[in-house]
């Protein structure tokens, strides 16, 4: 298979003035990693005519493929489309179906103004890529063996364009298909799942094995290019299944998007509920939850008594074990899991309180000290965190809610709630 190489030209002031992240080269430089596709360069140039085009040049004598992200727009500063296809010699051309569509989606986008039917302006012979999720079209063409991809700046246009549109291209590209499966990690480091998965990692090629830090977490990428799509799912199989030989304790999910996404359908499959009494982390627990559409078919709601006394009125802890024990206490936690429980008749109850800093630590109860406790059915289960300052207030609150939510998936797997931590 020829290998080729890729160049990502990512166009806008605010990209060199450092007002926004160019995540657009990001997803797209892990996306042709995918694809066996090496990218050498990557390139970030403002609005200006003149220096795209020198950039262009520059890439078109060293890379196979340039895709260019920004610029498409309808405004006079987007300059993208006809500074490239000048590059490589060809015309823009009014695009009459393209005019259409813009017509019907500003049935209910408002008012079209003149300067939106420039959108409809692409370069001669191009393939027009829909965009699904805004107004300007993309375009790709095929000039002296370089393919050329242009793509809209928003990260949301973006990603989808290149999802439903530009991945057939490189499909073809690369004779064959992709298919890449994710596998979540949690209470296991990036280093330990690496030593752990050494040879695997190293050694695999086709399917690749690639691990990723995230927040707290691990997500090993395996990836697989075959004929055909199904071909290269089932090459997957045995990969994902040495891997969860490897690490049967700390894998949370195949294929989903987070904790809250895997506890959510979980919840669901069984149609079960679950109810949150939240201090330390004021809601983020309740709200990573709720983040999730249909999530109101399994979350019914959520307290967050941050003083002792709504800790009491709400919850019916009693004032002496808070005084005995403390409001960051075992003690505390439990009571707040199973008084929100009782409170709301969910399957599940989780109670979270603890010390999230910077102030407010002692040497008995330091920051970053943190109790997380789960009442379920067959008991109440509680971990207590010893995180320290590293982080800080956010780190430590994102950890307490990714524990709380590992020990519901935990035992609604049933995997032992109440596990080392690596
Ligand atoms: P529009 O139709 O919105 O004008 P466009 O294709 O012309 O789209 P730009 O005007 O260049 O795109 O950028 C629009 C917005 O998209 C920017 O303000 C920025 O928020 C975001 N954006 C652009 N390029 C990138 C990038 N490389 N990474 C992340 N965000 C980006």
């Amino acid at each position: 298979m020829r290998s080729y190489v890729a160049e990502i030209i990512s166009v806008g002031t605010e990209l060199l003035l450092g007002n926004i992240v160019n995540t657009n080269a990001q997803y797209l430089a892990e996306m042709l990693s995918l694809y066996g596709i090496n990218v050498y360069y990557q390139t970030v140039v403002g609005d200006n005519p003149a220096r795209l085009k020198a950039a262009v040049e520059i890439a078109a004598g060293r890379s196979d493929i340039l895709i260019m992200t920004g610029g498409l727009g309808p405004t006079s500063d987007d300059l993208t489309k006809e500074t490239v296809a000048a590059c490589f010699g060809r015309k823009l051309v009014y695009n009459t179906e393209v005019e259409k569509k813009l017509r019907e989606m500003f049935v209910h986008h408002g008012r079209i103004t003149p300067n939106n039917f420039r959108q409809a302006m692409l370069p001669e012979g191009c393939t027009v890529l829909e965009n699904i999720c805004g107004t300007a079209p993309g375009c790709a063409f095929e000039s002296d063996g370089k393919l050329v991809v242009m793509l809209p700046g928003p990260p949301r246009e973006c990603i989808a364009m290149f999802e439903n549109a530009v991945r057939p291209i490189l499909e073809k590209l690369s004779g064959g298909c992709i298919v890449s499966r994710s596998i979540r990690i949690f209470g296991m480091g990036e280093s330990a799942v690496e030593d752990a998965l050494h040879d695997l990692i190293l050694g695999s090629t086709n399917p690749s094995v690639a691990p990723y830090a995230k927040t707290g977490e691990v997500m090993l990428r395996v990836t697989a290019l075959a004929d055909t799509k199904d071909e290269a799912f089932d090459m997957t199989l045995p990969v994902i299944d040495e891997i969860t030989n490897t690490l049967p304790d700390c894998i949370y999910g195949v294929d989903c998007d987070s904790l809250e996404e895997r506890a959510y359908s979980l919840l669901s499959e069984r149609n079960m509920t679950l109810a949150s009494a939240e201090s330390c982390t004021g809601g983020l627990l309740a709200k990573r939850i709720t983040d999730i559409p249909g999530s109101s078919g399994v979350f019914l709601g959520g307290v967050v008594p941050y003083s002792n006394e709504m800790k009491e009125a709400v919850l019916g802890i009693p004032r002496e074990i808070i005084v005995e024990h403390g409001a960051v206490s075992e003690q505390t936690a439990r009571m707040m899991a199973d008084g929100v429980r009782g409170l709301s008749g969910a399957d599940f109850g989780i109670g979270i309180t603890g010390i999230a800093g910077p102030g407010g630590g002692s040497d008995e109860k330091p920051v970053g000290l943190v109790y997380v406790a789960l009442a379920a059915r067959d008991g109440t289960y509680c971990r207590k965190m010893m995180m320290g300052t590293y982080g800080g207030r956010d780190m430590i609150r994102a950890r307490s809610v990714n524990t709380a939510l590992d020990m519901l998936i935990r035992h609604l797997t049933g995997r032992p709630v109440i596990a080392n931590m690596y």
